[in-house]
């Protein structure tokens, strides 16, 4: 039996010349939990080429949604980039990812420190009642470098909250908190400097991060995994994993060459 099932591309957005989303059919016997990433790619001359994708879509819906970068002479993604409505992709029947809130222990608040691509495992986490019931507040920090690169802002700011099954408990419970790094915004700067600095905590008038109150998922290049795993770490969180839960959890948004 083929370890991956074909689907047909629904849709594709171009958010810039650097990142694209595109939904796809969903085989309905493919099942994950919300923030679980799997392989997906394409036939290139027969061959499956594939790389690993979180999940931007929430588990409960019938299609698939995938946030992609377009990297210049990247295997996939110069291809990927083009595909059409109607294309096939192929995708891996086995998600997988520490990115679940079952692998973190109960707490009040859950911060969710996407950067880039990294947002997307947090799709489907903020549209997943389950979410809510588990924690009071849910923090969305996306980090991006330019304002354009803030994709799905408008389905945060505005579709979500008025979403006919979600939109009361967003409303009541998400805060959803962009910056920018190279753009005049209303937040700016890196997430690691926003939690060292406190400013993020007194933007949203919440108090310091600590591991008695507060879980934290976290998706970014290495050097930013690198560095806020270490700050939580430095304030007495511990980390969890698949195996035994922890006050975080993390996962890379790509891998280094
Ligand atoms: C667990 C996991 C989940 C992932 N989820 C996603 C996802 O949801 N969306 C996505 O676009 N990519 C994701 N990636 C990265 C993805 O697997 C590929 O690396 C990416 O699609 C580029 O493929 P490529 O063949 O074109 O280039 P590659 O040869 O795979 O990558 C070339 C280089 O491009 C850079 N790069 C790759 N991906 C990114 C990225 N997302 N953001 C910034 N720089 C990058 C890195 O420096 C990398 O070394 C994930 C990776 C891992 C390990």
């Amino acid at each position: 039996m083929s370890a991956f099932n074909e689907e047909h591309v629904l849709s594709v957005h171009h958010w810039t010349d650097r990142l694209f989303s595109f939904t796809t059919t969903r085989d309905v016997s493919l099942r994950f939990s919300n923030g679980h990433f799997t392989m997906i790619g394409l036939r290139v001359d027969g061959k499956p080429l594939l790389r690993a994708y979180s999940i931007a879509s929430a588990n409960h819906e019938d299609h698939l949604e995938f946030l992609s970068i377009k990297v210049h002479g990247g295997p996939l993604t110069s291809r990927l980039q083009h595909i059409q409505v109607g294309d096939t992709i192929i995708v891996g029947k086995k998600p997988t990812g520490t990115l679940v809130i079952d692998h973190l222990l109960p707490g009040k608040r859950l911060y969710l420190f996407g950067t880039g691509t990294g947002l997307a495992p947090f799709l489907g986490i903020v549209r997943d009642p389950a979410t809510y019931e588990k924690f009071e507040q849910v923090i969305l920090v996306h980090g991006v470098r330019t304002v354009d690169e803030l994709a799905y802002h408008d389905m945060l700011v505005e579709h979500l909250p008025s979403h006919e099954y979600l939109g009361e408990l967003v409303t009541s419970q998400l805060r959803y908190y962009p910056s920018v790094t190279r753009e005049s915004y209303k937040n700016m700067g890196r997430v690691t400097h926003l939690i060292e600095s406190g400013k993020i905590f007194s933007d949203l008038d919440l108090p310091p991060m600590s591991p008695e109150e507060d879980r934290a998922m976290i998706c970014g290049s290495p050097a930013m995994l690198r560095d806020l795993k270490h700050m939580l770490e430095q304030r007495g969180f511990e980390e969890g994993n698949t195996s035994k839960p922890g006050d975080f959890v993390i996962e890379r948004a790509f891998a280094d060459q």
